[in-house]
């Protein structure tokens, strides 16, 4: 299939299908052209067990912000080792990183919104972006609880991307943590330590943080920021 060939029809049959199914109907159709993006969160942890279960073969990558928590590299490695896969890492451009820091220091996102921003086009955008040229499917963990910007996320939808269309996929976009809890659980999977440890939502040290209970689950991410208004996302999901 291709990415010109998904009609409206098409989606709202995809946006009806439970996980495993589409899933299993993303890497059957697109293969090599299909992959999971994850920052190894509980989420993109399932996906990736689901994908091993019902897919002969399939990718997955992360961006390697080089500020991860140790937690996260433990959970990439215990992942490769448990599916025997190798996790494609999209790292920041060099040139880039460094005019970052040499105008603004290495903590710039203590500053300003934007400052922020800038980082984390940096850091994970702009990997990102480079990830996605490779594929014409991106699965990812995002789910409508998570917060209310999020709310609204579909199972499956087309998006622009540098002047093309891609098919995004959010098959647990309809789980609760309690499920997604559940699933790990009953599976013995290896998680992100992170998640024994109070965090709700992880991304690069320093930016993430614990919650404290009754929090929602993004508020830990860049609590400098914490404001109702303000729109807890790196960019990465626009
Ligand atoms: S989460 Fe923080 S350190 Fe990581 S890219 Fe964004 S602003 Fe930079």
């Amino acid at each position: 299939m291709k990415i010109e060939d998904i009609t409206k029809d098409t989606l709202k049959k995809l946006n009806a299908m439970p996980a495993e199914e589409l899933i299993k109907w993303a890497f059957d159709e697109f293969g090599e052209r299909c992959a999971i993006g994850t920052s190894f969160q509980l989420t993109g942890t399932v996906i990736i067990d689901i994908a091993s279960r019902c897919a002969k073969k399939f990718r997955g990558f992360t961006i390697d912000t080089l500020r991860l928590h140790p937690e996260t590299y433990e959970a990439i490695n215990n992942t490769e080792e448990k599916y025997v896969l190798t996790v494609e890492r999209y790292f920041p451009d060099e040139n880039a990183l460094k005019n970052m820091i040499e105008r603004f220091g290495e903590y710039l996102f203590f500053m300003d919104k934007a400052k922020q921003e800038y980082c984390c086009f940096v850091r994970k955008v702009e990997p990102n972006k480079r990830a996605l040229k490779t594929l014409d499917v991106w699965i990812t963990g995002l789910r409508r609880d998570q917060s209310d910007y999020r709310k609204t996320v579909p199972k499956a939808e087309i998006i622009d991307e540098e002047n093309r269309k891609i098919l995004k996929i959010n098959p647990l976009a309809d789980w609760d943590m309690a499920k997604i809890w559940q699933y790990i659980k009953e599976n013995d999977l290896p998680y992100n330590k992170l998640f024994d440890m109070g965090y709700d939502s992880i991304g690069c040290i320093i930016c993430s943080t614990p919650l404290v209970k009754g929090e929602p689950p993004r508020s830990g991410r860049w609590r400098w920021f914490n404001k109702e208004d303000e729109k807890k996302e790196c960019g990465i999901h626009k």
